[in-house]
């Protein structure tokens, strides 16, 4: 199947409500400018110069998302252009996005990755900590972030009841912060599922899925 299939195909297995990005790390630009052509316009990259350079050299009407783990020293590479950050795990991080954000003279979109896996090796702040920050009066003070939403990711293993119990939690999560009413919020996106899991993602409340492999194949 080619490249455009695979995306015709997922997208008809999405609601409407269901936003799709396109996971394209690691693949070249000819892959993603497939996509690209086919009407894909959101984009989610882990590595910081993978996506300026894909951003670089690709149209200007592509949503770029950072889906990986953020570093505040990287912060102001993607500040210029990045549309959504799925994966702040850290209120310095946070900070550091409204400073770069300041400077670019942009609001930038940000997720609160909650961690919801059993498993260690899953990055992710508590629910309680994600409370904390958005009612701190810090928080209230950063103009130029704002926060869409969570993000997490499952345990990687083949118990579906176990998945699926921790995607309720991440939705469960969000409706609770979304009661704090803080500044600076404007709660609407539940990102989780992603090429193994997306199905069960979207029966548990997912508003945005991440697929990479399902899309563009297996990664070396
Ligand atoms: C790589 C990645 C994905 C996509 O994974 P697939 O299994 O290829 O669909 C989704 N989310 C994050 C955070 C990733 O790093």
């Amino acid at each position: 199947m080619s490249l455009k299939q695979n995306l015709e195909n997922i997208k008809s297995q999405l609601p409407k409500h269901v936003t799709l990005v396109a996971v394209s790390k690691t693949k070249p630009v000819k892959d993603l400018m497939e996509i690209y052509e086919a009407g894909q316009r959101i984009f989610g990259e882990n590595k910081i110069q993978e996506m300026a350079e894909k951003y670089d050299t690709m149209p200007k009407d592509i949503e770029w998302h950072m889906i990986g783990h953020v570093q505040t020293n990287k912060v102001k590479y993607m500040a210029p252009f990045v549309s959504l950050i799925h994966g702040v795990e850290r209120f310095k991080v946070l900070k550091e996005i409204n400073k770069q954000a300041l400077k670019n003279d942009r609001v930038i979109e940000c997720l609160l990755q909650i961690k919801i896996a059993e498993e260690d090796s899953k990055f992710g702040m508590s629910p309680q900590e994600a409370s904390t920050i958005l009612q701190s009066k810090e928080f209230s003070s950063l103009k130029n972030v704002k926060v869409t939403g969570v993000m997490g990711m499952a345990t990687f293993t083949d118990n579906n009841s176990q998945v699926s119990q921790e995607f309720k939690r991440l939705k469960t999560v969000f409706e609770e912060l979304k009661l704090l009413n803080a500044h600076n919020c404007q709660l609407e996106i539940v990102s989780m599922g992603m090429s193994g899991d997306y199905k069960l993602a979207i029966d548990c409340g997912s508003t945005m899925v991440r697929i990479g492999s399902s899309i563009f194949g297996d990664r070396n």
